[in-house]
């Protein structure tokens, strides 16, 4: 893929997230190599990694580590990669989140402890976890990424225990940014609009959420994973030097919105 401006030359940063080419996080990843940043890349499992190798090497890299975020190790082994090869890192994007599908429909009411602690460890703990070993190889200062949703807002259909733990990850940005300011590390979120990926197509009725949004978000359509790569672009760099603790959304004005528009179809399923 081509480089288009030098806005990242000479940054190094880890992706954490990308499944496939359906991906947020590669969204981003497409944005910062057309920057010429220098990306790693994390996977989960061989599989995961055969489909991500060609991924990495089409935006010139070959630099892939596997990582659970549920496990020490792992995470320690990433950290230790990333440092024994760069020496440092300017920035990260964490681009996870897990839970049970069978809890994404249905009452939140209903959660179970093991997926409700589940979905908190791999879904916001694993931001804070990877923030604190970010930061100790940061030290010209940085830019660390995570993505969340309206659902920790607003109640949306579905997203149950999600929602809690996004509600939790958007703290977690304002916690960490506080922390980490003075070493010049900034800590922000973009919370997407809906877009169809692995992780998307566990929550229940999601064309349906699809269609709804397109349908009342002042922009009348989804968004693509390439404006939220441009997003992510403007905040893992230094055109928002000045901005940390945010949520930023791209969402086409979604979030804007308190009730269906007038001249929106009635739909039931789509
Ligand atoms: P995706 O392509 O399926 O990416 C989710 C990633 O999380 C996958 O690479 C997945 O790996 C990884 N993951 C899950 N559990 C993990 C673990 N224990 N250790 C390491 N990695 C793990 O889906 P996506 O929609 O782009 O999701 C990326 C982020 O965007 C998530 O935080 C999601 O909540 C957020 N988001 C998505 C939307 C949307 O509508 N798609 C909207 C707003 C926010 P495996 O496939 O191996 O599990």
């Amino acid at each position: 893929m081509t480089k288009k401006n030098a806005l990242m030359a000479g940054r190094r940063g880890l992706v954490m997230g990308v499944a496939n080419e359906r991906s947020l996080a590669w969204g981003i990843a497409k944005s910062l190599h057309e920057a010429s940043a220098e990306l790693a890349f994390t996977y989960q499992g061989e599989a995961l990694g055969r489909r991500v190798r060609p991924l990495a090497e089409s935006l010139d890299s070959d630099f892939l580590v596997e990582a659970d975020v549920t496990s020490e190790e792992s995470l320690d082994a990433v950290f230790a990669a990333v440092g024994e090869r760069w020496g440092g890192l300017d920035f990260l994007v964490h681009a996870i989140a897990f839970s049970d599908k069978d809890e994404l429909k249905g009452k939140y009411l209903n959660t179970s402890r093991e997926n409700f602690l589940r979905t908190l460890e791999i879904s916001c703990f694993s931001f804070t976890d990877v923030c604190r070993r970010a930061a100790a190889l940061m030290s010209g200062g940085g830019s660390l990424l995570t993505l969340t949703y309206a659902g920790a807002e607003r109640v949306m259909p579905h997203y149950n225990v999600m929602g809690v733990a996004k509600a939790a990850l958007e703290a977690s940005v304002k916690y960490l940014a506080a922390d980490l300011g003075g070493d010049n590390i900034r800590v922000n979120a973009i919370s997407a609009g809906p877009v169809k990926t692995l992780a998307s197509s566990a929550i229940g009725d999601f064309r349906y959420i699809l269609k709804w949004n397109e349908l009342n978000a002042p922009l009348q359509r989804n968004i693509t994973i390439e404006e939220v790569g441009g997003a992510g672009l403007y905040l893992l760099s230094d055109l928002s030097s000045g901005v940390t603790g945010e949520v930023h959304h791209v969402d086409c004005g979604y979030h804007v919105v308190g009730m269906k528009r007038v001249d929106a179809p009635d739909i039931s399923t789509v």
